[in-house]
């Protein structure tokens, strides 16, 4: 997992970058992805911009620095790669998000509202 961390620190940012520059024509791709940008820079990059999306992957370049990145944030249990290539902000394993989509488990998404706050849309 810890040679990955750059590769996977690569995806969230290139994820990020898109996101920037679909979004506030950010247009400076290098400088998000490549320059190793310390977690203040990538804050500084995202100040006042209040975006679901953005603070998901802004979590997810914490996970990885606290080395808890691809870990399920409810049941602790691994998330797949491929789903991590496909949504490298993803926070929750295939069997919860399922549950949480469903709203089987209010403990659940109650504590996915204290990480994240009210704006996840539920
Ligand atoms: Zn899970």
């Amino acid at each position: 997992m810890q040679n990955n961390v750059r590769s996977l620190q690569r995806a969230v940012l290139s994820k990020l970058f898109d996101h920037l520059q679909e979004y506030y024509g950010v247009d400076s791709r290098d400088y998000v992805v490549d320059s190793r940008l310390n977690l203040h820079q990538i804050d500084a990059l995202l100040a006042f911009k209040s975006d679901p999306q953005l603070d998901e992957l802004r979590a997810a370049l914490d996970r990885l620095e606290h080395g808890t990145y691809g870990v399920c944030i409810t049941c602790k249990r691994p998330i797949s790669r491929d789903v991590l290539e496909r949504d490298p902000g993803r926070c929750l394993c295939a069997s919860c998000e399922q549950g949480f989509n469903h709203g089987a488990t209010v403990g659940v998404a109650q504590g996915v509202l204290n990480i994240f706050g009210p704006h996840v849309g539920l």
